[in-house]
């Protein structure tokens, strides 16, 4: 069966490194395998009612599995599950176990809210998953509920501890600051964070597609939260390191490590190595960009793991995005996108490409 996308494909299996326009490798891919979640938090999904890919158009198990072949035939070793909340998707650890047999991948893991982490963590590590960040903005109640609009704080914790039982390491807390909502709970989190054994990062509140409540005043700034962590624990130790991971790292006084994320204020596009894949095979070179590119229909027509990375990189050459930058120089800073725009497009959703 001929088709026309096919003009040129990559030779052999081995790696053919791709470079942007900036000369920012192709390494990392986020693959969001699902838009649907079981929690609301308010900076990604504050409305009342969204509108859901169709779950046909979703990429099957295998339909990934090839996909993800293809990237990593392009310097791709890193692959994060994300979504919505990925443990949504029913059987994911056959995903995963899939994925491992790709020897050019090094490291699988994946972003949880943790709802339902307890009673699939053991699977997925059975089934090769490395590592598992989960999101975790209070450790109250009451708060956790306005937060989210879901009741699940417990079930979250108890996921959380679940991991070091199992045995899984560099487990991650993930925390978006908010000013007035949990900027209170930053020493809070870190000590819970010790207990699990779990490194904590707290994220600046970002202004991406589906923050529509989002604005500069309610963002806590890398800053702020050093000052703040510095009266509290003394001199902290920046530990210095500049590489594509996204998170400023720090050691407290008694060598605790915890990072802070600051895309919004002092964002790091220049070192940004990530692809990002929607449920149904859109790929976007940029949290925040605008377009993106099918995948899944030349998938759908029998393209090979060679054509398909002959058109990944392709669209990776021609990069030029650095949505987080350019925001910076937006002198009215407010939320990114209106309530119109995304339903006449969810995948500008942060939900549905994937955080
Ligand atoms: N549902 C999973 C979870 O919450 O971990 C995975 C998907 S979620 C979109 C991935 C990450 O994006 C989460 O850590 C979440 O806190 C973060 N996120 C979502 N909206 C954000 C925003 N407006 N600013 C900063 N981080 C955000
Ligand atoms: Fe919250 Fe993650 Fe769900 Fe967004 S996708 S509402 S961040 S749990």
């Amino acid at each position: 069966m001929g088709h026309c996308y096919t003009a040129r494909s990559l030779s052999s299996s081995s790696i053919q490194r791709v470079f942007d326009t900036r000369q920012r490798p192709l390494r990392n891919l986020r693959i969001s395998v699902t838009d649907r979640c079981n929690l609301r938090c308010g900076y990604c999904m504050p409305e009342d009612e969204y509108i859901w890919l169709p779950r046909s158009e979703a990429l099957s198990f295998e339909e990934l599995t090839r996909l993800v072949g293809a990237f990593t035939l392009l310097g791709v070793h890193k692959l994060r599950l994300t979504g919505g909340e990925p443990l949504l998707r029913r059987e994911l650890s056959r995903l995963v176990r899939s994925l491992s047999e790709n020897e050019r991948l090094e490291d699988i893991a994946m972003t949880t809210n943790g709802v339902l982490l307890e009673e699939h963590a053991g699977e997925l590590l059975d089934a090769g998953l490395k590592r598992v960040t989960v999101s975790l903005d209070s450790l109250k109640r009451e708060r956790f509920m306005r937060l989210t609009r879901r009741d699940s704080l417990d079930a979250v914790l108890r996921g959380l501890e679940s991991l070091a039982e199992l045995g899984f390491e560099k487990t991650k807390i993930d925390a978006v600051v908010m000013r007035g909502i949990n900027d209170d709970e930053l020493v809070p989190l870190l000590e819970h964070g010790k207990r699990v054994g779990a490194e904590v990062r707290f994220i600046e509140y970002m202004d991406v597609g589906g923050a529509t409540n989002w604005s500069m005043e309610r963002v806590v700034s890398r800053r702020e939260i050093i000052d703040q962590l510095t009266d509290h624990y003394g001199e902290l130790e920046s530990t210095g390191e500049r590489n594509s991971a996204p998170a400023d790292r720090y050691r407290l006084p008694d060598g605790t490590l915890f990072g802070v994320i600051s895309s919004t204020t002092e964002p790091f596009c220049s070192a940004c190595d990530r692809a990002r894949l929607t449920a149904d095979g859109m790929l976007y070179l940029c949290l925040y960009a605008k377009q993106g590119k099918d995948l899944r229909a030349p998938l759908r027509a029998g393209a090979s793991e060679e054509e398909l990375a002959a058109l990944i990189s392709e669209g990776w050459a021609l990069r030029e995005d650095r949505g987080a930058e350019l925001r910076l120089k937006e002198e009215q800073r407010s939320a990114l996108l209106g309530k119109e725009e995304l339903r006449a497009d969810p995948r500008l959703e942060m939900h549905t490409r994937g955080g």
